[in-house]
């Protein structure tokens, strides 16, 4: 923060009522989230309402941990005369006024920038162009909404030089919020898309809205070329505050490119004709839009062309998103080479925290290069390690080593990535947790290969923040006090039981479930302590229900009495669920099971009865309305029949994802939640606002050019009868890639264009058509992902996408992200 702030200053900037409490002190930090606490005296809690959790859940919990001063909504009936509460008519509005203030006093060029893509790279790379000469604030990964911006803002500091914020919005009426707070000197307006249509009466519309962010900013760059864009800005942005750049003559910068084998040379003419030459070695479209925004923005702070061409030679790709994968020796690693500055390390070391335990946690970081002096950031880095209780500190760089004689013996210094490689061997990790943070220019990259597993070809990326969103709305549906179980059985539908069982718990799930014992096993091994129901329990691992605190499914009045029986012997006490069989016929009571049910429940003293459910066999489909409507009644009266006169207040559930859209009145006490949490949306009704959680990558091996009337693969079955040219991926049925995706029933994308799969799919390969493509080994192909839908897939050789998605064989690594 650029100031601290006394409790009562910050009451006055919100309008808020305050009562003081006992030993009310400065305000150093602000946090929304209770498990990113590290500083808990100085720190101000602000509860904001989301669609998931209410904030003010955690302030008891917050006080125990030595926070004093809370932002609350005027309505939260908590007392405690000792801390200290300022109450608001709206947390979230309060939140914004505070940053709003911290802005003000930030004296220096501020940029924002808005569009609807390439925003984030324009910032960083804006950003990481800028840091060759100035010390540069800026928005931390994609933090740019109602709350993100706010947080941006926080993350400025008084030494720096310059802030780079980016700004998003998705529906009409959210700029001018935003705008309040940035004000910013100069505006980069990326370009427009169909992104967040939705949220707006029109594109027009949404421009216009967009443009707000620049009411009083001094200048406004834009590429011209962009005649949609261009219309608007010219109706609402006067002449003299626009700065454009094009492709053709008469702008204020005129850009003509080269391209050419290594990258591109491009060449900026103002209107007096005098020029700058840059050269990047990125050469695709879209790079080149966002760098020539980025080298704009630069020049017209006033940064000399040579330091701009300095900061575009080290650029590199980014890698957005922070990512888990295996590591060696079964370690974990956090992969953050991309982020380096406070914010990214807060963000990093915060994503480390809700990670399973193992057996250290261990952070390699560099230098943080884009922040100045050791003396403005080696403090606050110092802090964090302690907070987060780094077990081992492994740091790259001369500045860093100012830390050092703080930690003792849990911290190792190297002057180059290279000394460190040469001490760094793989049996130096076992069982832990590694996060590897650092500067670009230290080419982490190296330490990651050296710590990952290897990954053949083959990948499947899980986006965690999709999976929030998806649970989010199925959340939004619900009641606010019904539970929801998750369905994490056959490998949590393919994306990898362990860490998404994880991520559930972090996020405040009620339930597991799990189909067999041992997947129950497996996830209590790795740290899960949620409750968890198996759904087929045999009679062989009653011992392990027992020894991992598992809770069985219970459906036959035969199974009640072995596992009563065995419990009884064993002085076991164990929760149980009821299935009721209404209508699938696969397992569960009969409803002429009742009586007999209710007193085999009255009479046993090792079976606990936690909750009844059913199952819905066509809750996803109109067609089976009446029958699910029957088969929920039937569930009504059996439950009602077995519960009369016991004394027993089970939970009472039967929706399944398809069940929540179409039944939500009968959501009971609880729901289940399955492939829904995966992204996929079976009812058909809401396909758009679901976000795809998996993504199915390999690369091209191979690539060959065929003549008329040659065959592909096994069995002669792939006629090229005009010849052609095919892609050989390392991708085949052993891996999950159905073998019914034959001779064209499937394909796959490579840079954006369908390639047909060309004769039988083998066991570990496939071959598809790329003729009239330039397509070459090591290219990437999407066989399943946000542009391909698994439902039309699915449906082209006659299955559901439940079993695309269960069928990913486990040789196939998983990589966790978080955008
Ligand atoms: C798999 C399963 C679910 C989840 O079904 P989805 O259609 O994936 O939401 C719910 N309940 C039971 C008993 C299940 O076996």
């Amino acid at each position: 923060m650029i100031q601290t702030l006394h409790p009562d200053q910050i009451a006055a900037i919100t309008s808020g009522t305050i009562s003081l409490g006992k030993t009310p002190v400065e305000i150093k930090r602000i946090s929304i989230d209770s498990r990113q606490v590290i500083d808990p005296a100085h720190t101000l809690f602000v509860a904001l309402v989301g669609a998931k959790i209410d904030g003010a859940k955690f302030i008891p919990q917050l006080i125990k941990e030595g926070l004093t001063c809370f932002l609350v909504s005027e309505n939260y009936a908590g007392t405690n005369a000792e801390v200290t509460w300022i109450r608001v008519a709206d947390t979230r509005q309060a939140l914004q006024q505070v940053a709003a203030f911290q802005r003000s006093l930030f004296q220096k060029p501020l940029i924002g920038i808005t569009g609807s893509n390439g925003k984030t790279i324009v910032k960083e790379w804006l950003g990481q162009i800028l840091a060759e000469h100035y010390s540069v604030a800026k928005s931390p990964k994609s933090y740019n909404s109602q709350v993100g911006v706010p947080l941006s803002v926080f993350g400025m500091e008084s030494y720096h030089q310059v802030a780079v914020m980016e700004v998003g919005i998705s529906k009409a009426g959210e700029m001018k919020a935003l705008e309040k707070i940035l004000k910013p000197q100069l505006g980069i307006f990326t370009n427009i898309g169909a992104a967040h249509d939705e949220g707006f009466p029109s594109r027009k519309e949404k421009i216009r809205e967009k443009l707000q962010l620049f009411q009083d900013s001094e200048f406004l760059i834009y590429c011209r070329d962009q005649l949609e864009l261009t219309e608007e800005i010219q109706s609402w942005i006067p002449l003299e505050k626009q700065i454009a750049w094009s492709d053709r003559a008469g702008a204020d910068f005129t850009r003509s490119l080269k391209v050419q084998d290594q990258g591109a040379r491009i060449i900026l003419m103002k209107a007096d004709l005098s020029t700058f030459t840059f050269f990047t070695q990125f050469a695709d479209r879209a790079s080149l839009e966002n760098i020539t925004h980025a080298i704009v923005g630069a020049l017209t702070l006033g940064m000399p062309a040579d330091l701009i061409q300095q900061g575009l030679t080290h650029l590199k790709p980014i890698e957005m998103r922070l990512s888990l994968k295996a590591g060696i020796n079964d370690c974990m690693l956090i992969d953050d080479t991309y982020s380096n500055d406070l914010e990214g390390l807060r963000i990093a070391l915060d994503f480390m925290k809700l990670q399973r335990k193992k057996r250290r946690k261990i952070l390699i970081l560099s230098d943080l290069l884009q922040q100045g002096p050791s003396e403005h950031w080696a403090p606050e880095v110092l802090r964090l390690i302690q907070a987060h209780e780094i077990d081992l500190v492994i740091g790259v760089g001369r500045e860093l080593t100012v830390i050092g004689e703080h930690l003792d013996d849990k911290a190792q210094f190297f002057e180059t990535t290279d000394s460190l490689l040469n001490w760094l061997k793989p049996e130096f990790f076992h069982q832990d947790l590694i996060l590897v943070t650092g500067a670009r220019a230290f080419g982490f990259e190296s330490v990651i290969n050296l710590l990952q597993q290897r990954i053949h070809g083959t990948v499947l990326e899980i986006n965690l923040n999709a999976l929030t969103h998806n649970f989010n709305f199925f959340k939004k549906r619900l009641n606010p006090q019904t539970k929801v179980m998750v369905m994490v059985k056959a490998f949590a539908y393919g994306g990898g039981a362990v860490e998404i069982a994880n991520h559930l718990q972090s996020m405040g799930v009620d339930y597991l479930a799990v189909a067999y014992t041992d997947e129950g096993v497996t996830l209590r091994q790795h740290g899960i302590q949620l409750p968890i129901m198996v759904l087929n329990p045999l009679e062989e691992s009653f011992h392990f229900l027992r020894q991992f605190d598992l809770e069985p499914v219970v459906f036959s009045l035969d199974f009640f009495q072995k596992l009563n029986l065995w419990a009884a012997e064993q002085h076991a006490l164990l929760k149980i669920h009821l299935d009721f069989d209404t209508g699938m016929h696969r397992l569960g009571f009969e409803e002429e099971d009742m009586k007999a049910l209710r007193e085999q429940i009255i009479a046993s003293k090792n079976l606990e009865l936690a909750s009844i459910y059913t199952h819905l066999v066509g809750a996803d489909e109109q067609i089976h309305e009446e029958f699910s409507r029957e088969q929920l009644e039937k569930f009504q009266q059996m439950k009602d029949i077995l519960l009369q006169g016991l004394d027993k207040k089970p939970l009472i559930h039967a929706l399944n994802s398809g069940g929540i859209i179409r039944f939500p009145e009968f959501q009971w006490d609880m729901v289940r939640l399955g492939i829904g949490l995966y992204g996929v949306e079976v009812t058909g009704g809401f396909d758009a606002e679901l976000q795809s959680v998996s993504t199915l990558k390999t690369t091209v091996s191979q690539v060959k050019t065929l003549m008329p009337g040659e065959t592909v693969g096994y069995s002669r079955k792939g006629l090229m009868e005009n010849g052609g040219k095919i892609a050989t991926l390392p991708i085949g049925y052993a891996d999950g890639f159905d073998r019914r995706f034959s001779n064209g029933k499937g394909y796959v994308l490579i840079q954006g264009k369908k390639a047909a799969v060309v004769g039988n799919v083998c066991m570990d390969m496939v071959m598809v058509d790329v003729s009239g493509m330039e397509v070459k080994a090591g290219d990437e192909a999407i066989v399943y992902g946000e542009e391909i839908s698994l439902k039309a897939l699915a449906e082209n050789i006659g299955t559901i996408p439940y079993e695309l998605l269960t069928n990913i064989s486990s040789r196939v690594k998983r990589v966790y992200y978080l955008d």
